[in-house]
């Protein structure tokens, strides 16, 4: 058992592979944009890159108080039973089983978790749901979801349900970015819609007989400490902070 100081709940954030120049050669990179890293400093937390091609070891479980999923591209269609369609792109089957592990194990033993975009599909695909493979393509009247605005910019609104966690934490309401062509279809049975943007699309999930669970189709990490948001991430850090064995 380390020991616990002061300088926070550790969280493990998950890497998105990309391949990166260095003295021009192309190497496969397990990366996190510092957007990641920093927001949760700013909330208290110290963050640990989890590389996603490496093994998943339980001893590294041990030492981490809370588990982040990031954003990148979309999961294999085949993990909840569809063909795939040809909108898609930036498949990565090894990260898709890594983090569905992740998932499980993090559940498992109750370790606060919150999933960004890429990762609030993981999250349902690993407890049994489904998702829109294209929004534009499958659900032609949604809304602009790719939003043309600078990702650190608000685009669209939420509505978030009564007597939710979302709700005690941001209230009826909250605009997001919004950075997706995906999108979750049917839930998973033991997460409950949250969030939903005027078309419907869900934008929130939460996991209510766990400490906190929490997924978010936008990306809280872009919009920064002052946006009303930033709660949602102080009330992770917290829960991770409680969490400390
Ligand atoms: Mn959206």
């Amino acid at each position: 058992m380390r020991e616990r100081g002061s300088d926070g709940p550790v969280i493990g954030i998950t890497a998105s592979p990309r391949t990166t120049v260095v003295a021009d050669r192309e190497l496969r990179t397990e990366a996190v944009t510092e957007f990641y890293v920093q927001t949760l400093v700013q909330a208290g937390a110290v963050p640990v890159i989890l590389p996603v091609h490496g093994p998943l070891s339980e001893a590294v479980l041990d030492w981490l108080d809370a588990v982040a999923l990031t954003g990148g591209g979309d999961i294999d269609p085949t993990l909840y039973g569809q063909e795939p369609r040809p909108e898609l792109y930036g498949l990565d089957s090894v990260r898709d089983r890594f983090e569905i592990d992740l998932v499980r194990k993090a559940i498992d033993r109750d370790l606060p978790l919150m999933a960004i975009c890429r990762g609030h599909q993981v999250l349902n695909v690993a407890l049994g749901g489904t998702l829109v493979q294209d929004l534009e393509a499958q659900r032609p009247n949604s809304l602009a979801h790719r939003q043309a605005e600078a990702w650190e910019e608000p685009s669209h609104s939420v509505t978030i349900e009564p007597h939710s966690r979302l709700a005690d934490l941001v209230g009826p309401e909250l605009v997001v970015n919004s950075m997706h062509h995906q999108a979750i279809d049917k839930p998973a049975p033991d997460l409950r819609p949250v969030a939903r943007a005027a078309d419907g699309v869900i934008e929130a999930v939460e996991a209510t007989d766990r400490l906190f669970v929490l997924g978010l189709q936008w990306h809280p990490e872009y919009l920064g400490a002052d946006h009303r948001g930033f709660a949602l991430v102080k009330a992770f850090v917290d829960a991770a902070r409680n969490s400390q064995r």
